[in-house]
């Protein structure tokens, strides 16, 4: 039966999430994506985050060495951070999919839907109370929406996401700011606020009775057959904390 998160402790939520990461090393949900990706790029930082990112995909820097946001775009990332006076391992940074689509091409729909679970999940796991997408990829299936990013961008509002509500702050992807001032001008601005919105705390959250049913953890459809799917929960924690992901 799922837990609900709202009631554990943070170091349990941790050991949660280290468990999830051990999961999604195993995933082959999308075998095209599990067949080429060097690694899983779970996400990455402060496991009790009150600030999560939702980029788009893994490009080839971050499928290299398995973390969010390291190629050219996290440079821009972390400058944005330190603009307002945060750094990476304050907040946690994750994407719409953990695997590179070959060539960065744009995700599928059917490898959204895939990973969509999981990272509901960390959501449920991290209770972040702002989540700032950035793009549009993240920005849409979070809203469960198809308007696009121009129209939503620097509008913060309320939504509820499997047990919890938050405070959803679209802006533009650092990739597509990289090479048009004018963007980067806006996405500066839009980041710029987003102090504010973290002043304001966590939203009303949902009542009990209001709740949709807990999500399973994504265990329960685990894939038989993935690589890796022998490994003890000792040889997983190991791996977990060499990393020092969260
Ligand atoms: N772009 C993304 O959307 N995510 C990354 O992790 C890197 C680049």
């Amino acid at each position: 039966m799922p837990v609900d998160e709202r009631v554990r402790s943070p170091s349990q939520r941790r050991e949660a999430l280290k468990q999830l990461l051990g999961q999604a090393r195993q995933c082959v949900r999308c075998p095209g994506l599990a067949s080429t990706r060097k690694t899983v790029v779970f996400g990455a930082g402060n496991a009790d985050a009150e600030l999560m990112f939702v980029g788009e995909a893994p490009g080839a820097s971050e499928d290299e060495q398995g973390l969010p946001f390291v190629g050219r775009a996290g440079k821009l990332l972390n400058t944005l951070l330190a603009e307002i006076g945060l750094e990476r391992s304050q907040v946690f940074i994750a994407n719409t999919l953990m695997c590179r689509p070959p060539g960065n091409r744009d995700p599928q729909p059917v490898e959204i839907d895939n990973c969509h679970e999981y990272l509901l999940r960390k959501v449920e796991l991290i209770q972040p109370t702002v989540i700032c997408t950035l793009g549009n990829f993240s920005t849409k299936l979070l809203r469960g929406d198809p308007t696009g990013i121009t129209r939503l961008h620097g509008e913060p509002e309320v939504i509820v996401l499997g047990t919890r509500a938050v405070r959803l702050y679209p802006i533009y992807h650092p990739a597509a700011a990289l090479y048009t001032p004018r963007m980067l001008e806006t996405l500066r601005e839009d980041f710029l606020r987003l102090p504010q919105l973290l002043a304001l705390g966590a939203p009303e959250q949902p009542a009990p009775q209001e709740l949709p049913e807990l999500a399973p953890e994504p265990a329960s459809r685990q894939d038989a057959g993935a690589p890796g799917a022998g490994a003890t929960g000792a040889e997983t924690r190991e791996r977990v904390d060499q990393l020092g992901l969260f």
